[in-house]
């Protein structure tokens, strides 16, 4: 076989569909968010970040970036080793404490990202509990599907938040069976969030565990920023809540929070855990830091929660076709891949703003879109560019408005 031939025909066939994956070369500016310098070939040029999932700046936070020089002077680079072979560092020690105490729960586990975390547990839990089946919510995250793909567990798909639909396919399995619910808060690419309280009712009927991914929403919802779960006074009810240290917290990791057992069951069998280095101790230390800051500091959430708002009103008065939803994540939609892109790369050619377009298989053909996440750190002159800017684009490809822009 030409092997080199099969890569490049298969590229080929991406770049065709509009759906090749380009990265934007940025420099993020600290003290300076959501501003970047954009690297094309010899030129540099100034850009707006307008997609960016460090949803409240915190990779840019003072404290969190003291609390990372002091624990890189103190510790040094690297973990040192995986956590059982002298990786696990003081600082894991007090961000698995502080991940338990904000959800409530008597233990948490850290990992090397959510994607890490959502795996491992997930693959571990459905591969150990005899005969267990998973009921997975069908747009759940890559992370997720791969985990319950390599438990080989059996894995029934339920509607997407349709708490009926969950319950016909619980009472159609044998009520002795484990059974594992697993489902995210805000589901990222169409803002919505499930209706947890009723998938828990339904889940406790069938005596189901219940595994909520709450990526999207720690730091960002809740009086502490505990997720969804917090603010709805369900946490409790979650039996794992799973959550990332690279979003709203703005730095890297990920985690489960849960019970002593539960967590220190994971600990002691899953491979994507035991059998890789720990996070670095700087890591650890801003992420903590960066908790500890959102858990008191709710500034950061309002002005989030205000600046969407104000985004999604003055994109609502000239037309422009978002999918509504309660969360901060603002899609709009394109529904065609290359005109996804065309836009994307004319915002950030002409205008220095920086949306990627999200195409398939992302999201499914049709609904692809540009999904902005306005942060506390957009001003209102950003935020006026970028409305005028896409009723240009708009105005350019006789794109179909909304009746609102009457
Ligand atoms: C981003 C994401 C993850 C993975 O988190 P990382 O820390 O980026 O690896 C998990 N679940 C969902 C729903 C996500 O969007």
């Amino acid at each position: 076989m030409d092997y080199e031939a099969f890569f490049a025909a298969e590229l080929g066939a991406l770049r065709q569909e509009g759906r090749y994956r380009i990265f934007a070369d940025l420099e993020r500016h600290a003290g300076r968010f959501p501003k970047a310098t954009r690297y094309e070939g010899d030129n540099t040029q100034p850009v707006t970040v307008w997609c960016s999932n460090d949803y409240l700046g915190m990779g840019q936070n003072t404290q969190v970036i003291a609390a990372m020089h002091e624990a890189l002077d103190r510790c040094g680079a690297g973990a040192g080793g995986t956590r059982n072979i002298s990786g696990t560092n003081h600082y894991h020690v007090l961000l698995e404490r502080e991940l338990a105490d904000l959800h409530g729960k008597e233990a948490a586990l850290t990992f090397t990202s959510g994607y890490v975390s959502n795996w491992a547990a997930l693959g571990t839990l459905a591969a150990k509990l005899p005969d267990c089946v998973v009921l997975s919510d069908d747009q759940n995250h890559a992370s997720m599907i791969e985990g319950i793909r390599h438990s080989r567990a059996q894995c029934v798909r339920f509607k997407h938040n349709d708490v009926e639909d969950l319950n016909r396919k619980l009472a159609s399995l044998d009520p002795a069976r484990p059974k594992l619910v697993a489902f995210e808060s805000v589901y990222s690419m169409d803002g919505d969030i499930a209706p947890i309280k009723e998938l828990c009712d339904v889940a406790d009927i069938h005596g189901a565990m219940t595994y909520l991914d709450e990526v999207h929403a720690v730091g960002l919802y809740g009086p502490r920023g505990g997720g969804i779960a917090e603010r709805e006074g369900l946490m409790d009810r979650l039996t794992v809540i799973e959550g990332t240290l690279a979003k709203a917290f703005g730095v890297m990791g990920g985690y489960i929070a849960a019970s002593a057992d539960l967590c220190d069951f994971v600990r002691s069998f899953a491979s994507g855990f035991i059998f890789t280095t720990a996070l670095p101790p700087a890591v650890a230390a801003g992420a903590l830091t960066s908790i500890r800051h959102l858990k008191t500091s709710t500034a950061e959430r309002r002005r989030h929660q205000e600046r969407v708002a104000t985004v999604r009103r003055k994109l609502k008065a000239i037309g422009i076709p978002m999918l509504d939803n309660p969360s901060h994540i603002i899609p709009v939609m394109v529904g065609d891949a290359k005109k996804c892109k065309m836009i994307s790369d004319w915002l950030l050619d002409n205008h220095g703003i920086y949306v990627q377009p999200i195409n398939y298989p992302t999201v499914a053909r049709g609904t692809e879109r540009l999904r902005f996440t306005p942060s506390p750190l957009h001003s209102d002159a950003d935020i006026d560019k970028l409305v005028s800017a896409l009723s240009e684009i708009w105005s350019h490809c006789a794109l179909a408005r909304t009746a609102a822009a009457a």
